[in-house]
């Protein structure tokens, strides 16, 4: 599997640290608000990510963080007079009805929250203080960038350019303008935590580092996160970690492009800023989910409301595939297999999988699935053997399930159809066609077309 690696700038095939396992890190949401179109990329990229490794075999560990203590998360607390702990929990909750909407996280996922972790927070920072790596002004503990090495290789900043634009915002606590806090000194009035260096609280990049190395280790298989973390959050994270423990601190970086709406960036003052639970109340999630996986992660991708519906149009194309398929496989027989058409199906299998390996080529990946769902429509009757009919089913179910796809709860029962469409035959025997009508036109609002065939009445969800 070729996976492009931020730091080496290359697609390179990846090889885990230790044999089938995998660990990985995106960085989470800070809790101080619901979650944005834009947060949702990241989370549904590195989960497709995590799906296909286990999909691979692979023993999975995957973490993504809540960011529960944060500038952000305690201005909001004071502004609605209400503990910090207060607002981190609300948004939590909210994150993760969103991310079940959006078809996030079962299996070997953790989310751990940051102030799980203050001790070896603290530990990590006297370990560098230790190392003269960073030093305490006061009550507030900097990290000292000259004692790392090679900062600025992730994102490829040049250290003197950063210096010179840094000096205007220059503390005067710092030794250089590009240290950074690891331990801010409370303010009155502010959550802490007790440390050597007095009453604080951690700052955002050293929160990563140590739930990365607690819950994966000293070096981690990849880091991934949007593409706006790469300076200074990720730079950062590298240079303490590294500084601390000498080893790299993750083989491989995974950064998403960014989102516009509108062909613009997002932004409150803008007017084109959408949470994810305001798409949802227009949208099936699973429509944002498809729309996220349309494009390949990397490149930037458009939030308009065109292409949300045609995506709709899109993934109803796939459900009805699926509903086709079931249908089939009711009424088909065991007659004989045609070689021919399992031959096919795994092409576009195997053009997925291949894919999916190209540095997770969702967009593609998902071309499979329109392959499957044409040859289904174009090649597949009552007269298919049920074998070739049961393996195509398996197959599509098998590689939407790897990009999160096609989950979607049904909210009639088959039985509740098959139901109503005896009562309109019985209703149609008995002349009663103005009753035969209603229920056709009853099952139509709920998203169920019939079609009278010489075989009888076939149904299909719209
Ligand atoms: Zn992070």
């Amino acid at each position: 599997m070729k996976l492009y690696n931020t730091l080496t700038r290359k697609k390179e095939e990846f090889i885990p640290i230790e044999e089938n396992k995998v660990g990985i890190y995106v960085c989470g949401p800070t809790v101080y608000d619901y979650i944005h179109v834009g947060n949702a990329r990241p989370a549904v990229i590195f989960d497709t990510l995590r799906r296909f490794f286990i999909y691979k075999g692979y023993d999975v560990k995957y973490i993504t963080n809540f960011t529960d203590i944060d500038d952000k998360i305690i201005n909001r607390a004071n502004t609605e007079g209400v503990p910090a702990k207060e607002i981190a929990d609300k948004y939590i909750e909210a994150f993760v009805e969103d991310a079940k909407g959006l078809n996030l996280y079962e299996e070997n996922t953790t989310h751990p929250r940051a102030t799980e972790f203050v001790q070896p927070m603290i530990d990590f920072i006297q370990g560098l203080i230790d190392k003269g790596a960073a030093y305490n002004v006061d009550g507030n503990v900097y990290f000292n960038i000259e004692k790392a090495k090679n900062y600025g290789k992730l994102s490829k900043k040049n250290i003197e350019d950063l210096i010179s634009g840094a000096r205007v915002e220059v503390s005067q606590e710092k030794k250089n303008p590009l240290d950074f806090a690891l331990w801010k000194k409370a303010k009155e009035g502010e959550p802490y935590w007790e440390s050597p260096w007095g009453k604080g609280r951690p700052g955002w990049h050293i929160e990563c580092s140590v739930m990365a190395k607690t819950l994966l280790g000293d070096t981690i298989d990849i880091h991934a996160g949007g593409e706006d973390l790469q300076f200074p959050h990720h730079e950062n994270e590298i240079a303490q970690s590294e500084t601390l423990t000498g080893k790299p601190f993750a083989n491989y970086w995974m950064h998403n492009g960014m989102l516009t709406i509108d062909d613009r960036k997002m932004s409150k003052s803008l007017g084109n800023f959408f949470t994810v639970r305001e798409i949802g109340e227009e949208f099936d999630l699973e429509v944002l989910r498809f729309f996220l996986l349309s494009a390949h992660y990397r490149n930037p991708i458009n939030f308009n409301r065109e292409v949300m519906e045609q995506l709709e149009n899109g993934l109803d194309r796939l459900y009805n595939t699926k509903k086709n398929l079931e249908y089939l496989l009711d009424i088909a027989e065991d007659s004989k297999i045609d070689q021919g058409e399992i031959e096919q199906i795994d092409i576009y299998k195997k053009e997925f999988i291949e894919a999916m390996e190209d540095d997770l080529n969702t967009a593609h990946a998902i071309a499979s699935l329109f392959d499957i769902s044409k040859h289904t429509n174009t090649n597949f009757d009552e007269k298919t053997s049920k074998y070739v009919i049961q393996y195509t089913y398996d197959t599509l179910m098998e590689l939407a399930k790897v990009l999160g796809l096609l989950y979607r709860k049904e909210e009639i029962l088959e039985e509740e159809i098959l139901e109503l469409i005896e009562k309109r035959t019985q209703a149609r025997k008995e002349k009663n066609y103005q009753l035969a009508d209603e229920i056709r036109e009853d099952l139509k609002a709920k998203g169920i077309i019939l079609e009278d065939t010489s075989e009888g009445v076939k149904w299909k969800r719209l």
